[in-house]
């Protein structure tokens, strides 16, 4: 697939998320402060901070992009995962604020049972976030986008966040006000749900945790796959995304002359880099073996 086409369907989808949730936020606060609900408030400051996540997620994956220079020999593929480290700090912010506030009105009796309109606007929301998350999981499947796919299940999950609020507005208005409150509170407590895992999964990406088993398998399974290749160990891989750098040991047999033997690595080299996109680098070691009956020939 092309760079080109990658990265045109990465902005236009961007772009579509972002102005789903520019539209949610400024109706979810305006609704909210007029017909006195916390919990459509806080959705609202909910979805600026999913604005604000596409937003800087995106300046990452454009900064990740740089090709690589004298200073940064490895590109500047982990940019990406820096960028969520962000991202963090700043959702920790919004689920405090917004937790303290609901709790304040818990605990001093502040409440009061929020209009029906904010059950209307919360079903708006409900329905906006089916339809934008769809076609955010659909493209991102189609361009092979992790953070794209993550996002749009993100979206996906903000549908029971605005099923809570009209769970809430229900029970406010048949004698429990208290429950607007309590709302605002989970809202509050899953929007610090997705700080931490944003923290963890950028962390590992940081730390180089590969993302599956399955890769070092797969690794072995292209190389073992050269003509002459005997058996392929001690493979590493420097996980970073966009830019992988795989580095493995082959094994050939010891009599093998030096341009043969330089033969097969190069094509080793060149299928990893085929078959497994994000690979971008690949240092390939021959280390001679002896073949069992090779005396005899
Ligand atoms: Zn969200």
């Amino acid at each position: 697939m092309a760079d080109n086409f990658r990265e045109k369907s990465g902005k236009k989808v961007t772009l579509v998320a972002v102005l789903a949730n520019c539209f949610l936020t400024v109706f979810n606060i305006a609704v909210g402060m007029i017909a006195g609900s916390s919990a459509l408030v806080s959705e609202g400051a909910h979805t600026l901070s999913d604005i604000i996540t596409t937003v800087i997620a995106y300046i990452g994956f454009k900064y990740s992009q740089k090709p690589a220079d004298d200073d940064h020999p490895l590109g500047y593929a982990r940019a990406e995962a820096i960028s969520g480290l962000f991202i963090v700090l700043f959702l920790v912010v919004i689920s405090w604020e917004i937790i303290e506030k609901a709790s304040k009105q818990v605990l001093f009796n502040q409440f009061s049972a929020p209009h029906m309109s904010v059950a209307a606007m919360a079903v708006v929301g409900i329905f906006i976030n089916i339809i934008v998350s769809r076609y955010m999981i659909k493209v991102g499947k189609e361009i092979k986008s992790p953070a794209i796919i993550a996002d749009g299940y993100h979206q996906k999950s903000d549908v029971f966040t605005s099923i809570a609020i009209v769970i809430g507005v229900f029970f406010s208005n048949i004698g429990h006000p208290v429950f607007d409150s309590i709302i605002a509170i989970v809202i509050g407590l899953l929007i610090f749900k997705t700080a931490v895992e944003i923290f963890i999964s950028n962390v590992n990406y940081i730390i180089g945790k590969l993302p599956s088993k399955e890769l070092i398998e797969n690794i072995r399974n292209i190389a073992n796959s050269v003509p002459n290749v005997q058996d392929t160990k001690n493979i590493l891989v420097d996980y970073m995304g966009y830019s992988t750098i795989i580095i493995l040991e082959i094994e050939l047999d010891e009599r093998m002359i030096l341009e043969e033997s330089h033969k097969v690595c190069s094509e080793v080299h060149e299928r990893i880099i085929r078959e497994i996109p994000e690979v971008k680098h690949v240092s390939v070691k021959a280390s001679p073996v002896k073949i069992s009956g090779a005396e005899n020939i």
